[in-house]
């Protein structure tokens, strides 16, 4: 019997968190997940095998950056992204319109899509929700994002309203020219995503147009960008309970660990962040001790493993003196422990989450938590 293309089982729920699976064709993906991210085929400075080994089910790629370097069409004459990146199991892609925004210069934005200029070359490119969707089915995504548009938190409200709308109507273009994907619309899963940043009317409005399309999954997007923890929990205090019970709630470009615990137990199911992998390029540990940057000079002759807590290759078999050393030093070894133990760190955490929710003990678990963590 082939896997089912995409099926979401909830196992338990403990308050507002849930865990359980989503099956897909490619493999099983236990939430809440946490997906490393690969922007550039590549998860930085990790072998492919190396990520999983750690824990993960899926990770994501950047539709921005890989359409610009090596491009989409090339990648599909490669053979799609899983055979060129050599990573068999799901892989979301995100719709490039976040990274537009965020990346891009001279851009132009239509009620079409939008059009800009490569930060890598200066080359002229367009994207629409129909060329966001014909990447991510070039790149052979399991996963695929909706096109849309991300406008800043602090922008008026009339503002905000506006793009909301917009990525509405992209929405339902997201929608049609996927499903006319053929094979890859059979067997692949289409999320939408919700806006309408701090506003609990405007994300009402968000979730009920997207709920009308329909989705196998919903994203919550326009967090993250610089509203702070407070803001963004209070936001997800009541977005996630406006979107579909029985689907998958993402939410996008989230967090360090203690955000991580704050979203699951508000109702999310999926994050991804390259915190844990550019962390562990800058120095910085995650430890259940809180952050821990290497490159203090306070670590110059610790013998001990960076978290004594932790099962990772990095912490069985070096020392915080060493990594220390590799770091003050520009050693890309230094980069390739830190970024394990990171990522290792991480899945560990999703895996105690999704234990204390199976056991029905997620408040004890988010307690002890934050009292490691942040002391508090
Ligand atoms: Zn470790």
């Amino acid at each position: 019997m082939t896997a089912p293309r995409f099926q979401f089982s909830i196992r338990a729920t403990d308050g507002k968190a849930r865990t359980g699976t989503i099956a897909m064709r490619r493999g099983e993906i236990r939430t809440p997940a946490f997906m490393p991210v690969g922007t550039a085929a590549t998860v930085k400075a990790m072998k492919p095998e190396t990520v999983r080994s750690i824990g993960a089910d899926i990770i994501l790629g950047n539709t921005y950056h890989l359409m610009l370097r090596p491009g989409a069409e090339r990648v599909a004459r490669l053979g799609g992204l899983h055979r060129f990146m050599r990573w068999d199991r799901p892989i979301l892609t995100d719709s490039g319109g976040y990274q537009v925004m965020s990346l891009a210069s001279l851009r132009k934005l239509t009620e079409e899509g939008v059009t800009f200029q490569s930060h890598i070359d200066g080359s002229r490119h367009m994207l629409s929700p129909e060329r966001s969707m014909e990447i991510q089915r070039l790149l052979g995504s399991d996963i695929v994002m909706c096109f849309d548009e991300c406008p800043r938190a602090d922008r008026p409200l009339k503002e905000i309203e506006a793009s909301m709308e917009l990525s509405m109507r992209w929405a339902k273009r997201s929608r049609d020219a996927f499903d006319a994907g053929g094979d890859h619309a059979a067997n692949s899963a289409l999320f939408g995503i919700q806006q309408g940043a701090l506003d609990e009317g405007l994300r009402v409005r968000s979730a009920e147009a997207l709920r009308e399309i329909g989705f196998d999954g919903y994203a919550i997007g326009g967090l993250a960008v610089g509203e702070g923890q407070e803001a963004m929990f209070a936001t997800l205090d009541f977005a996630p309970g406006q979107l579909p019970q029985d689907a998958p709630r993402y939410l996008m470009g989230v967090g360090k660990p203690d955000d991580l615990v704050g979203a699951v137990e508000r109702g999310i199911d999926m994050f991804d962040c390259v915190l844990p992998t550019r962390s562990g390029r800058n120095g910085q540990g995650f430890t259940w001790s809180g952050p821990v940057n290497l490159r203090n000079a306070r670590h110059a002759e610790d013998t001990a493993p960076l978290d004594e807590r932790c099962s990772c290759d990095t912490c069985q078999n070096y020392s915080r003196a060493y990594l220390h050393h590799l770091h003050k030093s520009g050693e890309i070894l230094g980069a390739m422990l830190l970024t394990e133990h990171n990522l290792a760190f991480y899945q560990q955490l999703m895996q105690a989450m999704r234990d204390a929710i199976g056991e029905r003990r997620f408040a004890a678990f988010a307690a002890d938590f934050r009292r490691d963590y942040l002391g508090t």
